[in-house]
This record gives structure tokens, C-alpha cells and sequence, in this order.
């Protein structure tokens, strides 16, 4: 169970940041790609990041409705970062990306966000909102174009 504490990354920021991207949309079309050129550029929900300090990206899915195997791979991952790289959950930090977070042409923020911050939450991980933030698809919000997709 969670100790309730909110945690938080290392104060020289995290080395590797893990997005959560939505099942749904990364089996029907996405393949993460302008999520993680957008980490590259440090836009987004990646601006609050230094270019200068070099750090690793990973891209994993929900799996699905109502994304229960988030704190399983979240698990998984921090057993194996901490039997093979000897790194500490304080090096990781968790993105949910904008497919989840926000409405858009793939449909409505996630109605399991909760849920999934809780999973997060339990592995010991701070969880952060948004990776690539369209510029269209922000306008696109404002107009409310996208209520009841
Ligand atoms: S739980 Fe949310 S993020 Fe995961 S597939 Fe369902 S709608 Fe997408």
C-alpha cells in the first residue's frame, strides 16, 4: 500500500523519465513519436528540464482500461533499474502523456487518471501531467472542438 507521502524526485532532477501513454491510442495509431521528439526539444510538459543534463526516456502503456498494469510495470521496472543499474526510484520520474491528460482528437481526458496517479503514487514515483502539447490541438481546446469526441 502507499505511505501517502507524495514523492518526489531527486533535487538534481530525474535520469530517467518513464511516459504512460494511452493503450487505446498507442494500438490504434501512435507510435510515441512526437511525444518523444518533443522531450528532445524540451517542450511540453518536458520544458521544466535542462537540455544540458543528458536523461533517458521510456515509453510504456496503461494496458488498457482502467490501467491496472501501470503499477506492475512500474514495478517491474524499478526492481530491474535497481538489480542491473543499481539506480533508486529517486532517479525516476513518471510523465501520464497528453492523450491521457487532456481531450483531444483521440478522445476525452482519461476518465481512469485518478486511478492511474494512484498507481504511480503506490510504486513511490512522482507523476507529472503532459509530454507533447500540440499548439493546434490547444486552440482546438479553447474553441471546445473536441467536447463529445
Ligand atoms: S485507462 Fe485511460 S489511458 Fe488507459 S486505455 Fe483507458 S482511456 Fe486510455
Amino acid at each position: 500500500m502507499s505511505s501517502g507521502v507524495t514523492p518526489v524526485a531527486s533535487p538534481e532532477g530525474p535520469e530517467l523519465l518513464v511516459v504512460v501513454q494511452c493503450h487505446s491510442v498507442t494500438q490504434a495509431v501512435c507510435p510515441g513519436f512526437l511525444c518523444e521528439h518533443a522531450f528532445q526539444l524540451r517542450e511540453g510538459g518536458f520544458a521544466i528540464y535542462p537540455k544540458e543534463k543528458p536523461r533517458r526516456y521510456l515509453a510504456i502503456s496503461c494496458g488498457g482500461c482502467p490501467g491496472r498494469s501501470v503499477l506492475r510495470k512500474l514495478k517491474n521496472l524499478l526492481r530491474n533499474l535497481a538489480k542491473r543499474e543499481k539506480l533508486e526510484a529517486s532517479a525516476v520520474v513518471v510523465h501520464l502523456s497528453t492523450c491521457i491528460t487532456r481531450e483531444s482528437h483521440h478522445g476525452p481526458r482519461c476518465p481512469h487518471i485518478g486511478y492511474i496517479q494512484r498507481q504511480v503514487a503506490e510504486a513511490g514515483l512522482p507523476c507529472r501531467e503532459d509530454s507533447r502539447v500540440s499548439t493546434l490541438s490547444e486552440a482546438k481546446r479553447r474553441e471546445g472542438r473536441y467536447q463529445g469526441t
